[in-house]
């Protein structure tokens, strides 16, 4: 990959599953990285700044912190922290939608408006939304979460037309079925089904989303913004 001068990298949720892979890929790449967590300590060679991604002073407040460990701006925001509230349209409480657009939708916005002063400044950035494959694909029981991701390929779009002249990228990475905590919660029957349709036959690690995440905020990706690139080993076939 092209990217060779070390960025300042923040990864939102990056305590563990996909926020974490991600980190470490970064990490290993050489650029300088803080995950962002909402209690206990950070994971292990990384650093760590407190944020809950619903609290816009929370979110000013862990860019801050970010910003004094970097000594300078953030340069790669990725926006991954997320939640599922399942449960079928009929069934599902006011509290479970907004919870759930909040913190993956609003959660994201709050983080890229912060995030794009100083992308403004420095003329160059990359923001990369973590969608999911269900956003443009729809599932029965999740129409927060797809909402919410959904929503995240427009935010992605006009951030795109916005700040693409000032060197600044955004885009969306659309994760399929990955093994995390998030989907082991998932009913045996429920992962067959969804295997079913899988062509790749097989969830993926989160270091293969990592990997795709890392090309996208890479300079090889500086003519790449406003896309949607599914890791979802053929579920959504392009959607
Ligand atoms: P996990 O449940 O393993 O991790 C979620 C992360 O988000 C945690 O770090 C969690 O912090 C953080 N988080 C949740 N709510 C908030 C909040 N209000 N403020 C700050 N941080 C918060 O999820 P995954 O790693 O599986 O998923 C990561 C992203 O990828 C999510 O956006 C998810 O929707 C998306 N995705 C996942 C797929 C999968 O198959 N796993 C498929 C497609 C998309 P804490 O530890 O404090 O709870």
């Amino acid at each position: 990959m092209a990217t060779t001068e070390a960025r300042n990298v923040l990864v939102t949720g990056g305590n563990r599953g996909i926020g974490l892979a991600i980190a470490r890929a970064f990490q290993e790449a050489g650029d300088r990285v803080v995950v962002t967590h909402r209690s206990g300590q950070p994971p292990e060679g990384l650093e760590g700044v407190i944020c809950e991604v619903t609290d816009t002073a929370s979110v000013d407040a862990a860019f801050t912190a970010a910003e004094e460990i970097f000594g300078g701006p953030v340069e790669v925001l990725v926006a991954n922290a997320g939640i599922t509230r399942d449960t079928l349209l009929m069934r599902m409480s006011d509290e479970e939608f907004d919870s759930v657009i909040d913190t993956n939708l609003a959660g994201a916005f709050r983080c890229a408006r912060r995030a794009a002063t100083g992308m403004i400044r420095k003329r160059r950035g990359r923001i990369v939304l973590i969608s999911s494959v269900v956003g443009l694909y729809g599932s029965p029981g999740q129409t927060n979460y797809a909402a919410s991701k959904a929503g995240l390929v427009g935010l992605a779009r006009s951030i795109s037309r916005e700040l693409g002249g000032r060197g600044i990228t955004a885009n969306v990475v659309a994760p399929g079925f990955i093994d995390t905590e998030m989907t082991a919660v998932l009913p045996d029957d429920q992962k067959k089904a969804y295997l079913a349709n899988i062509p790749a036959g097989r969830f993926a690690t989160p270091e293969e989303v990592a990997a795709v995440v890392r090309f996208v905020a890479s300079d090889d990706a500086a003519y790449v913004t406003g896309a949607v690139i599914p890791v979802d080993g053929g579920l959504g076939m392009g959607h």
